[in-house]
């Protein structure tokens, strides 16, 4: 039986002096990012080989980004909305409780939260991409390896078994929040919530969760990359935190993000977006069938 071999702790946020030019290198870095001379293997090295590191401030940093940026963006854009709104229904002749009244139900509506929804994921992406620059042509490059395509096969395994877990646990638990929230959406907009649930959002959260969370994580210990990662993407998914039945959903979520964690570093960055996206195509299939046959 093969050994598990984990690099020592920390081991991932040390430098190393590069023997041929002398620049300082990343200890995770396969080769010199000056000279190109290729280091000797170790532990720590081989522990990244399928990774896309960043530097340890710019890997949390989109990590920051794609969880409190996105909220703070998500204010922003409600903000923005509602004077937005105010102004028009003010064009419009209403004032006072009767505006009052035609806004709050607008803010309701499918319509506004499909617009706050994707319209701050739409504006966040435009920053990741900023925030990625060159980084980004080290992501595309992971989709030309052939490991990319197991992510097809861990996008079926991680729908398959949650969702032979979300039915166990239907038995006690309601759909979740934040499916409700997609259902809806979907079942308003369905061509421009294909789009954004599959190609967009897991693109924003493979770098948010996998490629900043895990990569950093890693750099301390796998184990912990592995758990704490697992548990953040979890809690980020639950709607209300003291609904018993949104902890009731909790563990799918924790599950998926232990199988895309283990694609990433497995099959790399191109995986397991490829993982991530086949996973809610299938999820988006199943639930247009449900939606629009019964
Ligand atoms: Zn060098």
């Amino acid at each position: 039986m093969k050994k598990w071999n984990f690099p020592p702790f920390l081991s991932g946020f040390k430098k190393e002096v590069c023997s041929q030019c002398g620049e300082l290198n990343d200890a995770v870095a396969s080769s010199c990012k000056k000279c190109g001379q290729t280091f000797e293997i170790n532990l720590t090295r081989q522990s990244f080989t399928h990774l896309t590191p960043l530097t340890p401030l710019k890997e949390m940093i989109i990590f920051l980004f794609g969880t409190l940026g996105l909220f703070l963006f998500s204010l922003l854009a409600q903000a923005v909305i509602i004077s937005f709104a105010s102004a028009v229904l003010w064009n419009g002749g209403l004032t006072g409780g009767a505006l009052q009244e035609a806004l709050s139900s607008y803010l309701e509506s499918v319509d506004c939260l499909t617009l706050l929804n994707y319209g701050t994921y739409a504006i966040a992406l435009i920053f990741l991409f900023l925030l990625l620059g060159r980084d980004f042509l080290n992501l595309y490059k992971t989709f030309k390896n052939k490991r990319v395509l197991y992510g097809f096969l861990m996008g079926a395994i991680t729908f398959l078994l949650s969702y032979s877990l979300s039915l166990l646990l239907s038995l006690a638990a309601d759909t979740s929040e934040n499916q409700q929230l997609s259902n809806s959406m979907l079942a308003a907009y369905p061509a421009l919530s294909f789009f954004m649930s599959v190609f967009l959002i897991p693109f924003f959260e493979e770098c948010t969760y996998r490629l900043g969370l895990f990569t950093f994580l890693k750099r301390i210990h796998p184990l912990i990359a592995y758990l704490f990662s697992a548990l953040i993407f979890g809690f980020v998914h639950l709607g209300n935190l003291s609904s018993l039945n949104e902890w009731l959903n909790f563990p799918v979520y924790v599950l998926g993000g232990l199988l895309f964690a283990f694609t990433y570093d497995r099959f790399g960055f191109g995986a397991s977006y490829l993982a991530h996206a086949s996973y809610n195509l299938l999820a988006i299939s199943v639930n247009l069938i449900l939606i629009f046959a019964f």
